[in-house]
């Protein structure tokens, strides 16, 4: 990340130089108006008057404050203008890497610090770096300039002043680690209360059939109050260092006012230089005072680039391999797979899905079907060897070409919030509406979609809440009809189905279905029976292949499958021949 970062500050360089100009420039102008005030105080107070030097005074100070007035827009300007254009590219950056990432990793982050790590430690960056050039490169220049203009009048003094600034610099220092530590126990809880809102969220059909939201809203007081508990630690060392500079200024003004005035007396400043050091005195005290707030997002900054250190450190899927289109047999050898737990998942499969075949895969809850669609995918890792397709092993084909074959309709059915359009076509925009209303048709969603008074641009709700299983199960399988690839997958895709309507989309795939490579997986036997080939599974292992009619006519789990749900009269309903 820190890299990313470093890209991009090379990247901008000539933006940040613009921004370093202005600053020189707006400081200057920024304090010349009190040195030529000064020295009109003196013109005065010595008699030496002469109308010409003082309209060329008054001058010098009217243009030094359209100077400051401009520069200080264009600083804001292009310093802002910067911090986007960074926050953006790293924005950018997260995201793409966020998808790229390998899902059993991704599966080890909660959803509340994914959104963290895209969201807010973005953001707490360019935050970071507003800081960094408005009070950290800015108060650089300004105490330069200041420190410029101060040992013109007097170095003695400037060097009394500096050391009562240093001491004061000395303690915001171990103020600082105090508020470092405090700002990265803040960040902590506050993502865990994004976590807990977030599962909230996910969870609130069952909190609310089980009326668990007394509790939930305890738990999220609970929550939060720590969170608030941890920010007010922040604000309390961030104000400490703000207290201590108003001290140590006072204890300047003092020593100022004593020893200055007894170098107008011995005639070395003038009281114009003494006014106008004074004046300097103060506009020291903001930089110094920004001094709590720069810590303050620097240590922000600083959590959010660790934060997503540990997020890039994360690894990528593979993306190398053979760029080519896919097709020919689909072969299994061997294959075991363990998920990250260790338990067995899938056991010794051994299996061939001819070109243009379906099979269909049923089992027990558990049994490995959704597993063995993944890894087809390559959605998990496995070793050489284990999956050929044409041939061709998996693992030495292009991640992204395979998935490119494949249409795999999963199980969750995600919806996103957006229209019935853009949750059909997966926001590619070269479908046209005709295509899209006809795999609509297939997936018998059109009676639907005519009640919906903004048809395909209807807006579903965020997950498609306001769709009932049904109908999100049909609309991701009408994403099967248009996308219309060679080799589809449906993952328990028809279990929220009526009846007549599982029967009129089964009659629609046989059609579609024919010369592709099908893969449905279910536990219905009404769904498996129209394959050309079933397999059962159990535990990981296949238990029994064949046809529904071979299945039919030997004893085992597919039987007794078929038992279980003709006795619930089921079967009479579907005859799908
Ligand atoms: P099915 O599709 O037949 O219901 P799955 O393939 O989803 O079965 O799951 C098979 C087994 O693997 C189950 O015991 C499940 O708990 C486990 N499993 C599935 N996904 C993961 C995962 N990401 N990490 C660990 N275990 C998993």
């Amino acid at each position: 990340m820190k890299k990313v970062v470093i890209d991009i500050l090379k990247k901008y360089k000539l933006e940040f130089l613009k921004i370093i100009v202005l600053i020189v420039i707006l400081e200057i102008a920024r304090f010349l108006p009190a040195k030529i005030v000064g020295e009109i105080i003196d013109i005065f107070t010595n008699d030496i008057a002469n109308d010409n030097l003082i309209i060329i005074k008054f001058a010098i100070l009217f243009l030094s404050i359209i100077i400051y007035c401009i520069s200080r827009t264009g600083y804001k300007y292009f310093g802002r203008a910067f911090a986007d254009k960074m926050n953006r590219e790293i924005e950018n950056k997260v995201f793409e890497k966020f998808l790229d990432l390998k899902l059993q990793d991704m599966q080890k982050i909660k959803n509340g610090e994914l959104m963290s790590y895209i969201i807010r430690y973005t953001k707490d960056i360019r935050s970071g770096v507003i800081g960094i050039i408005k009070y950290g490169i800015r108060t650089v220049f300004t105490f330069m300039v200041l420190i410029f203009f101060m040992v013109n009048v007097n170095s003695k003094l400037t060097l009394i002043v500096m050391g009562i600034v240093l001491v004061n610099g000395i303690m915001i220092n171990i103020l600082k680690q105090k508020v470092k530590k405090a700002e990265a126990d803040a960040q902590k809880a506050y993502t865990k209360m994004s976590e807990f809102v977030q599962e909230s969220t996910d969870s609130i059909r069952t909190t609310k059939v089980f009326t668990g939201e007394e509790k939930q809203i305890a738990v999220f007081k609970e929550k939060s109050d720590e969170v608030q508990k941890k920010y007010i630690k922040v604000g309390i060392y961030s104000a400490f260092i703000y207290s201590t500079i108003t001290v140590f200024f006072g204890i300047c003004y003092g020593f100022v006012a004593l020893y200055g005035t007894n170098l107008i007396i011995k005639d070395i400043i003038t009281v114009g230089e003494f006014i106008a050091f004074n004046s300097y005195i103060k506009d020291l005290y903001w930089p110094l005072s920004w001094i709590s707030k720069l810590i303050t997002r620097v240590k922000k900054m600083q959590v959010g680039i660790e934060k997503l250190e540990e997020f890039y450190s994360l690894e990528e899927e593979n993306f190398k391999g053979l760029d080519l289109a896919i097709s020919g047999d689909i072969e299994i050898k061997n294959l075991n797979y363990k998920y990250s737990n260790n338990v067995k998942v899938l056991n010794n499969i051994n299996l061939t899905i001819k070109q243009g075949e379906t099979l269909g895969v049923i089992g027990t809850i558990g049994s490995g079907k959704t597993t063995l669609a993944n890894l087809l995918l390559k959605l998990y890792e496995i070793e050489d060897n284990q999956i050929f397709i044409g041939g061709k092993d998996i693992n030495k084909i292009n991640i992204k070409s395979l998935r490119k074959s494949f249409c795999y309709i999963t199980q969750e059915n995600f919806l996103f919030s957006t229209s019935i359009k853009e949750n059909i076509n997966l926001f590619d925009e070269s479908f046209e509406n005709t295509e899209i209303l006809k795999s609509i048709y297939l997936a018998s969603f059109n009676e639907d979609l005519s009640l919906m008074k903004d048809g395909l641009e209807s807006l579903i709700g965020e997950k498609g809440i306001t769709l009932s299983g049904g109908q999100k199960q049909r609309v991701a399988i009408a994403r099967a009809f248009l996308f219309n690839k060679n080799f589809v997958i449906f993952d328990d895709t028809f279990s929220a189905l009526d009846n007549k309507t599982e029967k009129l989309i089964l009659e629609n795939l046989k059609e579609f279905l024919k010369n592709k490579t099908a893969i449905i997986i279910s536990n219905r036997i009404s769904d498996v029976k129209v394959a050309d080939k079933i397999i059962v599974l159990d535990q990981g292992k296949i238990k029994q292949t064949g046809t529904h009619e071979e299945l039919m006519n030997a004893e085992g789990l597919y039987k007794e499958f078929y038992k279980e749900q003709s006795s619930n009269s089921y079967l009479e309903e579907i005859n799908i021949d």
